[in-house]
């Protein structure tokens, strides 16, 4: 059997000279090592061999396994070092233009609500945050809207059960904060509000970012100065703003702020309505009917609150005429920001 072997070998080494492709090396791989290939045949005639004669051609059979592995192995290398060389020239140019990594970025409504975060961030606004089902009772209720209020109308709300909504607006968060601490208290609250809305300017869902003041001797002046720095750092330092009374259940009194036209500088326009302004947001001073709701002593306590749509501020900013770009995830729309 040794003598076997030895003739093995030999072939084995002939053919392997002679090999100069990955699919001949393979077949040579399978001749030798595969199932029914010539090592483990020997194996399996080893058992017919004399017990004295078994530790030598055993350790020939051996000696031919490692040969061949080792053998297999060197070419493998060698082949595939040459088809890459090969290859090389025939599907890579190294004068194509590199394959550009697209990186993704923030929406730009997460950019403006960021921006406008950070802006009261720096005026000590600390930020909160609330659920986005809310009862009955913190939705409306506790803001001074009871049942039956005619504000309720204006929030065409979604009902997940009869006491259960999605919330209309940021607002609840506020008495979350105010049941929890107590004042002073210096608090935003960005999230998502849901409305029974759809048109150019609504979805159903949008953003919304709800501040809050509560202190001693917080007054109207304290509301117009943070809405002032607020427009300028947003909109930019000429950006006009103006105070209008408005009515908010909440507030009392209320205001609608609004900016001179982004689109007109005030002359006039088809955005403005030809109007010159935009209405921008809504705010006030706390209403002592609020306060009351959540054990605040209204005679010690005054507070000024304001919501605004992230939406809104972002179309605004950036020229943009219709909402719903903001959800249809067009990356032509998306990457310009
Ligand atoms: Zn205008």
């Amino acid at each position: 059997m040794i003598e076997t072997i030895k003739q093995r070998w030999a072939a084995f080494d002939a053919s392997m000279a002679a090999v100069s492709t990955l699919d001949q090396l393979n077949r040579l791989r399978v001749d030798y090592l595969g199932k029914k290939g010539c090592v483990p045949q020997f194996l399996k005639d080893l058992r017919g061999v004399s017990a004295d004669a078994k530790p030598a051609v055993g350790k020939r059979i051996n000696d031919l396994k490692t040969h061949v592995e080792t053998a297999l192995e060197e070419k493998t290398r060698v082949l595939e070092a040459k088809s890459d060389e090969a290859g090389g020239k025939e599907f890579f140019d190294v004068s194509l233009p590199g394959k550009k990594e697209t990186a993704g970025s923030l929406h730009p409504v997460a950019q403006v609500m960021e921006e406008i975060v950070s802006v009261f961030y720096g005026l000590g606004f600390g930020v909160e945050e609330g659920p986005e089902i809310e009862t009955d009772y913190y939705n409306f209720e506790a803001l001074n809207i009871p049942k039956d209020h005619p504000a309720r109308d204006m929030q065409d709300t979604f009902y997940v059960e009869e006491d259960l909504v999605l919330r209309t607006h940021t607002s609840p968060v506020q008495i979350h904060v105010m049941e929890r601490r107590q004042p002073p208290l210096r608090i935003i609250a960005p999230g998502k509000v849901y409305r029974h809305d759809s048109d150019v300017t609504h979805t159903p869902m949008f953003h919304q970012i709800e501040g809050l003041m509560v202190d001693e001797n917080v007054s109207f002046s304290n509301l117009k100065g943070i809405m002032d720095v607020f427009v300028h750092r947003v909109f930019g330092e000429r950006t006009k703003l103006r105070f209008r009374p408005s009515f908010f259940p909440f507030t009392c009194p209320s205001a609608e702020v609004d900016i001179q036209c982004v689109m007109c500088l005030g002359k006039g326009c088809r955005v403005c309505s030809n109007t010159g302004w935009l209405e921008i947001l809504g705010a006030g001073m706390v209403d002592p009917a609020v306060f009351r709701s959540v054990n605040y002593d209204p005679e010690k306590w005054t507070g000024l609150a304001f919501g605004l749509g992230i939406e809104r501020v972002a179309m605004l900013k950036y020229g943009i005429n219709d909402i719903r770009l903001f959800f249809e995830n067009d990356l032509r729309f998306l990457k310009q920001f």
